[in-house]
């Protein structure tokens, strides 16, 4: 029922922006959104994209809420559609200016993180010595880089934070506190993957550990400067800045609302004025979030204890050895 009620609302504010040409009430999105390989550019989304985008990520439901300074909760569509966009704009890091303008479409256009709500959860303070396996691997993606991208991301958090990770990808009599791995449409958990760009990944609050790659995207790690001319343009993802993204999520780490910081919700590529693609780090609203948390760390490490050598080999999966 209130489903029903709800869209019956919203489609009464379809046909009221219909009336003035600005979209048409009969392509109303029933809650999915297009893809973003659907859309050329910003010119080309509508009103309707935008609200489609906002009700699948809670602004919209958000927005009918009381307001932040504990006002009353609006009640007129007009009033809900504008604050929305503020909560979306706001939540992107952009211009708070509650129109569908320039810059809310071109941000609902670019590839994101699935993880959409906050949870404030965090790991138990005697588990900060924490495992992780890589089980699936890209078919396409050499593995050493994809090792190379996941443990360098660890490694970032391990160096500003009371962290220490241990590869135990080998290790098959270990059950590692953290399963990693690259899946396409659903795949057994609560949130299905949708194909080329949109959501590119998630990486679960603790102490789930799970963290996932969508696997129809093409991963690149950036370690030369062809391949990081073709992130650059689009041809391929940052593995490496995805791996860093979602690592913080595994840790409790939230989305932060500026576009600098690697936990923005948006995956936006950036050329320095040279032109050059610029490899996105850790930024210091990142590294004040995760010692927000857990305190502020000493040198870190990946590399952890020594593995023994009549350890159980994990099998994995791979074309590419
Ligand atoms: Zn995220
Ligand atoms: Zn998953």
């Amino acid at each position: 029922m209130f489903v029903r009620q709800f869209y019956f609302s919203w489609s009464i504010l379809f046909q009221f922006y219909s009336s003035f040409n600005i979209i048409n009430a009969r392509n109303i999105p029933n809650n999915k959104i297009r893809i973003t390989r659907e859309i050329k550019s910003p010119n080309d989304v509508t009103i309707n994209d935008i609200i489609a985008y906002m009700q699948k990520y809670g602004h919209l439901e958000a927005a009918k809420q009381k307001d932040e300074a504990g006002g009353d909760a609006p009640i007129d569509q007009n009033t809900i559609l504008k604050n929305g966009i503020k909560r979306l704009q706001k939540y992107m890091g952009i211009k708070q200016t509650g129109e569908p303008d320039k810059e809310t479409k071109k941000a609902i256009l670019l590839p994101r993180c699935g993880i959409n709500q906050n949870t404030g959860n965090k790991w138990e303070d005697n588990k900060r010595n924490l495992t992780f396996a890589i089980y699936d691997f890209h078919p396409k993606l050499d593995k050493d880089l994809q090792r190379l991208a996941i443990r360098t991301a660890f490694n970032r958090w391990a160096s500003v934070s009371t962290f220490k990770f241990h590869d135990v990808t080998e290790i098959s009599d270990i059950t590692p506190d953290i399963k990693v791995g690259f899946f396409s449409d659903c795949h057994g958990d609560k949130d299905c993957f949708d194909g080329e760009l949109q959501v590119l990944a998630h990486g679960y609050y603790p102490e789930d550990g799970h963290l996932h790659f969508d696997l129809d995207e093409n991963w690149a790690y950036p370690n030369s400067a062809a391949i990081r001319t073709d992130i650059s343009t689009g041809k391929y993802i940052d593995l490496l800045e995805i791996a860093t993204h979602e690592i913080g999520h595994i840790l409790g780490v939230e989305h932060i609302p500026n576009t600098e910081a690697i936990m923005s919700p948006g995956y936006n590529p950036k050329n320095d004025s040279s032109g050059n693609y610029i490899v996105k780090k850790l930024h210091a609203l990142d590294i004040e979030k995760v010692q927000e948390l857990y305190g502020v760390g000493t040198e870190g490490s990946s590399r952890g204890p020594p593995i023994l050598s009549n350890r159980k080999r994990r099998e994995t999966t791979s074309s590419v050895s």
